[in-house]
């Protein structure tokens, strides 16, 4: 889909959003289900360890059967470092590197932050998303209808509707290798870092590993773990030399996201609009775009 229409899509939908969670008042509260911490995986991502080598871009890729080059082609291409990329429909995790005043650039891998209280998984109203215990967060293709209501609620804008696949398309995110660690197995992209800059672990472990490091090295790390408290929490934790505002990771309060997205559906319960005319009114909204993309494209 060109992006204008993708642009169009997203302003119709937005404005649907506001449109019935204005019929909510007051504050609603999310009903994620709760686990002790203790339960929860994560992925602590020390940034100033990152050579940008671009591994975990290729085992991820190969883990979830996606197109992918050689690996030396990985190590080898530094001209996608020229703009900042995101993950995309063929490449779930993507690194990108920032200038620095130090020695060397700063690079920062970015996947689903596997949102404690996920926007996504409260957006989502066939519930599609499921969070699971060890913290992951998976998407089942069966259920989802292609409201695309996750892509906009997502704080971290992670979840990708996959626009070239008419017939079927997917939501593509990371799904923390769900797959591999409920073998015992360790994340793809974890476990093909050759300079050990993803420690994969329980949470409440990386936490204590992560202001060790800071307490240590406090010359090293900029004060700060992002994923700690950021939107109620984070399963994948960031550790930088630097002010995260200047890695582009968005500046977000400590209120888990889901509340927008919760206002919608809870708007829409409270006041009976029933599921069906929802989905014809999703229906209305994506056939809209998809004509108005069709006379662009004849025009
Ligand atoms: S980062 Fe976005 S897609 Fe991932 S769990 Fe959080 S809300 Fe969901
Ligand atoms: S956890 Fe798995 S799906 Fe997520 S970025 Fe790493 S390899 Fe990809
Ligand atoms: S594999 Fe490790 S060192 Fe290489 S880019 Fe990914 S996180 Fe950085």
């Amino acid at each position: 889909m060109p992006n204008q229409n993708r642009r169009d899509f997203f302003k119709t939908s937005l404005a649907l959003g506001v449109t019935v969670s204005g019929l909510a008042s007051g504050k609603l509260k999310a009903e994620t289900p709760k686990v002790h911490p203790e339960d929860r995986m994560g992925v602590l991502v020390d940034t100033t360890v990152c050579i940008g080598c671009r591994s975990c871009e290729y085992a991820c890729k190969v883990a979830h059967n996606l197109p992918t080059g050689s690996l030396e082609s990985y190590h080898d291409d530094r001209s996608v470092f020229n703009k900042e990329r995101r993950p995309g429909e063929e490449v779930l995790t993507v690194v990108n590197e920032y200038k620095s005043n130090q020695e060397f650039p700063i690079d920062v891998k970015v996947q689903c932050m596997h949102c404690e209280e996920p926007a996504c998984v409260a957006s989502c109203i066939v519930h599609a998303f499921t969070k699971h215990k060890d913290g992951s967060v998976t998407w089942d293709t069966g259920k989802c209808i292609g409201c695309r209501y996750c892509v906009i609620a997502c704080p971290f804008q992670v979840p990708v509707f996959q626009y070239s696949k008419a017939l079927q398309p997917n939501i593509m995110k990371c799904d923390f290798c769900y797959d591999r660690t409920s073998k015992g197995l360790l994340p793809a992209c974890v476990e093909i870092c050759p300079v050990e800059a993803l420690t994969y672990g329980k949470k409440v472990e990386l936490l204590q590993v992560a202001k060790g490091r800071i307490k240590q090295k406090p010359d090293k790390y900029f004060d700060h773990i992002y994923g700690e408290y950021e939107v109620g929490g984070t399963s994948w934790l960031y550790l930088s030399s630097t002010n995260f505002s200047n890695l582009d990771f968005p500046k977000l309060g400590e209120d888990p996201a889901p509340a927008t997205s919760e206002s919608i559906q809870h708007g829409l319960f409270r006041y009976f609009v029933p599921p069906v005319a929802l989905y014809t009114l999703l229906g209305g909204i994506m056939w809209l775009t998809k004509r108005k993309e069709n006379s662009e494209e004849e025009e």
